[in-house]
């Protein structure tokens, strides 16, 4: 084929990101045209190490060093979808990895505040969401399974990496009718989980079979 009319490497993500949003995501049951058109605005592939630009749009779990992986877009948006994010919504995210999830949940919610235990990770991910035009999201460094420091509530909370049981100060700082939804399981497999806080307890709901790495930390795995 004549050079000038090969796809161009921005022509090829464009088109992988239309087959992923068609097919790994509409074409299961993810259906909330907010969480679509979200998963479409953000860019997988400035997330994502150099070398794994041209798989951005694979439906799977990529790399991003430290033993971390990017979580996979058909588990992204349907954590996010399970989770009904809006634009009243404070959402705290545990795990902020690459920050690629981050970046869909701040274009839904008010605020997202993000913990990330290592800092390496932290940085690259400051870096990748500098790159967007989203001023709502809050970063630290931190152990998140002790929640955000202080005294605040949210209305939504993600946990991204596996838990053996939700930590205790996350259903602490999730406002009542709020959702948490998280990874809950063994170190190796765990169930997706939606909780919803009432008045009077805690709900759970079980959402299907997913592999995330552990949350280590204080109300985690040990490290
Ligand atoms: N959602 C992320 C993305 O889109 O890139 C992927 C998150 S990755 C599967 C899980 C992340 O949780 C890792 O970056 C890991 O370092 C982080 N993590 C593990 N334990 C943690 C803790 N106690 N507090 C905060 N982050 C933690």
């Amino acid at each position: 084929m004549d050079e000038d009319l090969q796809p161009s490497h921005v022509d090829r993500l464009a088109i992988a990101k239309q087959r992923m949003i068609r097919y790994d995501l509409q074409g299961r049951d993810i259906r909330d045209p907010m969480v679509l058109k979200a998963m479409a605005r953000v860019p997988r592939e400035l997330f994502v190490p150099a070398e794994y630009y041209a798989c951005a749009y694979d439906d799977r779990p990529l790399p991003i060093g430290l033993d971390q992986t990017i979580s996979q877009p058909y588990i992204v948006a349907l954590m996010t979808q399970v989770l009904q994010v809006d634009s009243n919504c404070t959402v705290l995210e545990i795990g902020t990895g690459s920050g690629y999830q981050t970046a869909i949940l701040a274009c839904l919610a008010q605020e997202v505040f993000t913990i990330e235990r290592l800092e390496a990770l932290a940085k690259r991910a400051r870096s990748s969401l500098g790159q967007l035009d989203l001023d709502n999201i809050r970063l630290i460094v931190a152990d998140g399974s002790l929640g955000w420091p202080g005294p605040i509530q949210f209305d939504r909370i993600m946990v991204t990496a596996g838990v053996q049981q939700i930590p205790g100060p996350l259903l602490e700082q999730l406002r009542t009718d709020g959702l948490l939804v998280a990874p809950v399981g063994t170190s190796s497999l765990q169930t997706l989980t939606l909780v919803r806080k009432r008045p009077y307890g805690i709900t759970s709901q079980a959402i299907c079979p997913v592999r995330f790495v552990k949350l280590i930390g204080r109300h985690g795995f040990q490290d």
